[in-house]
C-alpha cells in the first residue's frame, strides 16, 4: 500500500462496489460533446461497449460535459446516434454535469482534508510554477494557506466574485514527484459561460482530472478504459479517489487509433469547419463518422476494420491503404457493379448500321449471381473514359490507342482503333471497328463504356483526394489543405440502371440500420433511460 492509503477503507470500498455490481463488468464511453465523433472513437466505442458485452456487463454513454464553452446540443444527439448506428445501445445515458453538486461537495471536502487550496496566482504564473510542464515545479504562496481561507476563497469563486483565469482550485499533490500530473493539478476553474444543461447556475467548473475519476467512481465503473495518453494521469486519478476515500476504479489503457495523412481530433476538425476549409463535419475528406457514413461506408465495415487492428498499447499509425482495402473487402460482398465514365469521349463503331443495338445482360456482381443482372444496350455510339485512350501508343499501354484492340466489358466483341478527331486540342471522337468477323483478335484489357443513346448525365461527381498536401499534416495544418483535394466532374455519364439501384441500396442500408438498432435494444439487458430517441437513417450510399 502507498503511504496515506488505508487498507481497511480500501477493502470496505471495494466490497461496497462489488455488492453494487454483483461482480458484473461496468464500463463507460465518455466523449466530450464538443464535436462529431471520428473513426478513432469507433475503436473506443468497440472496446468500451464490446468489453462489457463480451463479459455480460453494462456500458454507460457518459457525456463528459464539464466545459461549457465548446458544447452544443447537436453534438449530444449526433454522438448517441453514432453509437446506435454502430450497433450499440448504452445501458444508461449519463452526464458529468448531473454530478456538479456532488463534485462541488467533494471539492469542499478535499479542501477540508487539507488536500486542495485556492490559488489566485495569474494563470501564466501557475504554468511557470508547474515548471512549464517540464520539471522543477515550485510551490506558490497559496499552497500552505489555512483551510478556512481556501474554503472562503472557493466560495467566492463559486459566487462569481473572481473573473476567469484569476483563481483556481488546485489539488495539493506531490511537487517532488517525477509525474507532472502530480504537480498540484487544477481541480476547478472560473468560467463565466452558461452551460448547456445547467444554464448559469455555476460560475466554476471542474476539470477533466477532477471529474473523470470521480464520475467513474460514482457510476461503479469496474474497468475504466482509455487511451495510452492517460497512463501518466492514472496516478492523479488514483490519488484523488484515495484522497477522498471513495471507491477507486481501475484504469486500463489501449493505443489510440491514428490514421495516416490525417489527424483525429475534434478540436482540430472544428477549426477546419469553422474556417470553411471543408464544407462541414460531414465533408467526405474527413474521417468523422458522419463523413464516412455520407461516403457510404456501412457500420459493419468500420467494425471490421477496427477489429482487424486489434487492441494493444503500441502506438502506431495505420496506413490509409489498410482502411481502404478493408472497406473494399467488405463492400466486395455487397456492392453491385455498374459502369460510369467520368470524362466521356465519344466512340463510333464504323462497321455496324446506325440502328445497331445489341442487348447485353451484365451480372451486377461477378461472383454473386443472386444479386441479379442489368441489361444494357451495346450501340453504334458509345462513350469511354478519356483516361482509357491515348493518342500516342506505347508497348506498356493496353487500352485504346492507335493500332490497339481493346475489350469493352461484357460487349460481344472487342474494338480496334481506326482514327480520331480533335478540336482545339480536345479529342472529340474516336472511330473504331468492331472485331465481329469470326477470327476476332483477343483483347489484352477491358475498359468501361456506356451506351451513347442510353447514358444518363450526372450533374456532379465529387472525387475526393487526401485533404492535406503533407503526410502527416503539419501543426499549421490550415495552410496545408490541398485546394485540389475535391475534384468535380460535370460531364460524367452512367448507365441508366444506376438510379434504380442506388435507390434500392439506400433503402437496404436504411433497413439494415433499423434492424441493428432493434437488435441492440433487444440485447441490452435493461431498457435505456434515455429521453432522447434519435432517428436512425441509413447510409446515404
Ligand atoms: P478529440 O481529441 O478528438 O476531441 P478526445 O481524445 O478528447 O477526442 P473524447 O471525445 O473526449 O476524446 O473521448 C471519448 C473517448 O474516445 C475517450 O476515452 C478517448 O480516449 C477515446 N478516443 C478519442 N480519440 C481516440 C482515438 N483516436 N483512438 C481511440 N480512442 C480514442
Ligand atoms: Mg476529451
Ligand atoms: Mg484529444
Amino acid at each position: 500500500h502507498k503511504p496515506g492509503e488505508n487498507p481497511q477503507s480500501e477493502a470496505r470500498l471495494k466490497a461496497q462496489h462489488l455488492d453494487w455490481t454483483k461482480g458484473k463488468v461496468y464500463t463507460r464511453f465518455p466523449p466530450e460533446p464538443n464535436g462529431y465523433l471520428h473513426i478513432g472513437h469507433v475503436k473506443a466505442i468497440m472496446i468500451d461497449f464490446g468489453y462489457a458485452k463480451f463479459h455480460g456487463g453494462r456500458c454507460y454513454l457518459r457525456f463528459d460535459d464539464t466545459n461549457p464553452e465548446a458544447e452544443e446540443g447537436k453534438f449530444f444527439q449526433s454522438i448517441l446516434e453514432t453509437v446506435r448506428w454502430l450497433g450499440f445501445e448504452p445501458w444508461k445515458i449519463t452526464y458529468s454535469s448531473d454530478n456538479f453538486d456532488r463534485l462541488y461537495e467533494l471539492a469542499v471536502e478535499l479542501i477540508r482534508r487539507g488536500k486542495a487550496y485556492v490559488c489566485t496566482c495569474d494563470v501564466e504564473k501557475v504554468k511557470e510554477d508547474r515548471g512549464g510542464g517540464k520539471g522543477n515545479p515550485v510551490a506558490c504562496e497559496h499552497r500552505n494557506r489555512p483551510v478556512e481561507e481556501s474554503l472562503h476563497e472557493f466560495d467566492r469563486m463559486k459566487n462569481g466574485e473572481y473573473p476567469e483565469k484569476k483563481a483556481v482550485l488546485r489539488m495539493k499533490m506531490d511537487l517532488d514527484s517525477g509525474n507532472p500530473y502530480m504537480w498540484d493539478t487544477i481541480a476547478y476553474r472560473v468560467k463565466l459561460a452558461p452551460h448547456h444543461r445547467t444554464a448559469d447556475k455555476w460560475k466554476i467548473y471542474p476539470t477533466y482530472d477532477f471529474t473523470h475519476c470521480l464520475c467513474d467512481s460514482f457510476e461503479n465503473i469496474s474497468h475504466s478504459l482509455c487511451t495510452v495518453e492517460f497512463i501518466p494521469a492514472r496516478e492523479s486519478y488514483e490519488w484523488l479517489c484515495d484522497a477522498l476515500s471513495v471507491y477507486k476504479p481501475r484504469q486500463y489503457e489501449f493505443a489510440r487509433l491514428n490514421l495516416q495523412g490525417t489527424f483525429l481530433s475534434k478540436r482540430k476538425i472544428a477549426r477546419l469547419v469553422s474556417r470553411g476549409l471543408v464544407k462541414d463535419w460531414d465533408d467526405p475528406r474527413l474521417y468523422t463518422i458522419v463523413a464516412l457514413r455520407r461516403r457510404g461506408v456501412p457500420p459493419g465495415a468500420l467494425l471490421a476494420f477496427v477489429s482487424e487492428l486489434g487492441v494493444t498499447t503500441v502506438q502506431s499509425t495505420t496506413e490509409l491503404q489498410k482502411f481502404e482495402s478493408c472497406l473494399r473487402a467488405y463492400l466486395e460482398e455487397s456492392a453491385p457493379r455498374l459502369m460510369m465514365v467520368l470524362n466521356p469521349i465519344k466512340v463510333v463503331i464504323d462497321n455496324v448500321p446506325d440502328d445497331y443495338r445489341v442487348p447485353v445482360e451484365v451480372p451486377l456482381h461477378p461472383k454473386i449471381p443472386a444479386m441479379g443482372t442489368v441489361t444494357t444496350s451495346f450501340t453504334k455510339e458509345l462513350y469511354i473514359d478519356a483516361d482509357d485512350f491515348r493518342e500516342v501508343d506505347s508497348p506498356d499501354y493496353f487500352r485504346l490507342a492507335p493500332g490497339k484492340t481493346v475489350g469493352l466489358f461484357k460487349a460481344p466483341h472487342p474494338v480496334t482503333y481506326l482514327s480520331h478527331s480533335t478540336e482545339n486540342g480536345r479529342i472529340t471522337q474516336i472511330r473504331v471497328k468492331l472485331e465481329n468477323d469470326g477470327k476476332a483478335k483477343k483483347a489484352k484489357a477491358y475498359i468501361q463504356w456506356v451506351s451513347g443513346p442510353d447514358a444518363v448525365r450526372v450533374e456532379e461527381v465529387r472525387y475526393f483526394h487526401p485533404l492535406f498536401k503533407s503526410d502527416p499534416p503539419p501543426s499549421d495544418f490550415e495552410s496545408d489543405v490541398d485546394p485540389k483535394s475535391l475534384e468535380i466532374f460535370t460531364d460524367a455519364l452512367i448507365e441508366p440502371a444506376f438510379y434504380s439501384l442506388a435507390k434500392k441500396a439506400i433503402l437496404n442500408a436504411r433497413k439494415e440500420s433499423e434492424e441493428r438498432l432493434k437488435k441492440a435494444k433487444e440485447e441490452s439487458a435493461v431498457p435505456s433511460i434515455s429521453s432522447a430517441s434519435a432517428p436512425v437513417e441509413g447510409s446515404e450510399a
